[in-house]
């Protein structure tokens, strides 16, 4: 981390004679300097990972996030804090173990997937066949899974940009449903994720309409490594899994709410999100405590600048990791509302190292004025178009809102998201600020732009 607080320190030191010939560029440059030194994003993922803890979506964990992010957001100075409730179903995880019983019997560690089905209270016991990816898994004969445990495995590294999630994700996603559509007693993977801790990986998957559930789990990639050179061995390989999870029904959750009113009503919102949920076992500083102390804490920067023209609506979404419901949500109450842009930060909290847009042509000064703010804090530009997250997805399909990508360094995301690792201490200081400035040079531009900012026509 030295290395990068070195480059920091030399990025701040630019020529500022050069910015201020532009007030604007000046204006912003001040802001996003000023956000280097920033408290309020680490106060805000210490406060909720220390008070709260792990967040599971619907649960009383859930709603007790919920009451300390109105208080901490009011507190704040924050405009029209309030929870907008929903429902949705939730899901329970309860004991999980499995063990080879043949060839060579020892224990295994796993998790289990959300949404999983349960095997027999006492477990349950079958052949395991193994395939090298879901595609296999797809091409296998019915015939020859029925009845079987399916271990699919993948081969997922770590990249910065985190891309091979996408990927290799479908073993998680579409797995267990395949599997249960050719008749597996249950399936078991290999953690979607990239470290060597004995940590399994869970996630969501959703059996597909009509597709009974089957119990699906993940092993940590230690276990699976190991299973893998079990069936080298050449000779059937047998477990024993035991997972009692169980749906306990619909139960509330709810997206909390803030924002700093523009001086000028017809000038739209900017919305910034994150997601409060997490999953159950760490609690949640990476994914997603941080992102809602960055983006808050950029739109207080702002706010105490003195009033900016368009409106920032903070959105600190609920039941995120278990299928986007807050999102969805937020698309069904504010479809139709004058989104100007909408961003989200759900990467970690490592440094920012490009950002894109799905700005169209008309736009480009304000592009063009962010790649400038930015390039100090060693972001560059990219030409991809910006996707813009999870919990802003729906406003943006069903508004055709523009986005604003501020993409972070995925190299260690994949190492820590959805294990019990993902905790306080994985949080850099130096990488956290160096978030909060680059989020509160974007608001500077965003929110000031008199410019169009208008989406360019989607890709096919
Ligand atoms: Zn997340």
């Amino acid at each position: 981390m030295r290395l990068f607080a070195t480059a920091l320190l030399c990025a701040t030191a630019l020529p500022l004679t050069a910015l201020a010939q532009d007030t604007e560029a000046a204006r912003v440059a001040a802001l996003r300097d000023a956000a280097l030194t920033d408290t309020i994003a680490w106060d805000i993922t210490e406060g909720l990972t220390t008070e709260v803890g792990p967040r599971m979506a619907g649960t009383e964990a859930e709603a007790r996030a919920r009451a300390w992010s109105v208080a901490k957001l009011k507190a704040m100075g924050f405009a029209n804090v309030r929870v907008e409730p929903f429902t949705m179903p939730v899901w329970e995880r309860g004991e999980e173990k499995a063990e080879i019983t043949a060839p060579f019997p020892q224990p295994l560690m796993l998790t289990a997937l959300g949404n999983s089905g349960a095997t027999p209270a006492r477990g349950l016991t079958a052949e395991v066949l193994r395939f090298e990816n879901v595609e296999a898994l797809e091409a296998a004969p019915d015939s020859a899974v029925r009845g079987k445990i399916v271990y699919v495995t993948h081969k997922m590294t770590a990249t910065q940009d985190g891309s091979q999630y996408g990927q290799f994700g479908a073993a998680r996603r579409q797995g267990p449903s395949i599997a249960s559509r050719k008749g597996a007693a249950a399936i078991i993977i290999r953690s979607i994720g990239t470290d060597y801790n004995r940590n399994p990986h869970t996630g969501v998957q959703s059996f597909a309409e009509g597709v009974k559930p089957i119990p699906a789990a993940a092993l940590s990639i230690p276990d699976a490594e190991q299973l893998d050179r079990v069936f080298k061995r050449g000779k059937p390989v047998r477990i024993k899994l035991t997972l009692t999870p169980r749906q306990t029904g619909n139960h509330e959750s709810g997206n909390v709410i803030a924002e700093v009113p523009g001086s000028d009503p017809n000038a739209g919102i900017v919305l910034v999100a994150c997601h409060l949920d997490s999953w159950d076992q760490g609690t949640g500083a990476f994914d997603d405590a941080a992102g809602c102390g960055i983006v808050a804490a950029a739109a207080k920067h702002i706010m105490d600048a003195g009033q900016p023209r368009r409106t920032i609506r903070i959105l600190w979404a609920g039941a995120e990791e278990v299928g986007i419901f807050g999102g969805d949500d937020y698309a069904k109450r504010h479809t139709g509302e004058p989104h100007a842009v909408a961003a989200e930060s759900d990467f970690g909290a490592d440094r920012i190292w490009q950002f894109s847009t799905s700005f169209d042509a008309v736009s480009k000064p304000v592009v063009d004025r962010l790649a400038a703010a930015l390039a100090p804090l060693g972001i560059g530009r990219s030409a991809e178009r910006a996707g813009g997250g999870a919990d802003i997805g729906p406003i943006i399909r069903s508004d055709g809102v523009v986005a604003i990508d501020l993409s972070q360094d995925g190299t260690r995301y994949f190492d820590l998201h959805h294990t019990p690792n993902d905790t306080l201490d994985k949080i850099d200081l130096v990488q956290l600020r160096q978030n909060v400035a680059a989020w509160t040079a974007m608001l500077a531009i965003t929110t000031a732009a008199t410019e169009e900012m208008r989406a360019s026509p989607r890709p096919n």
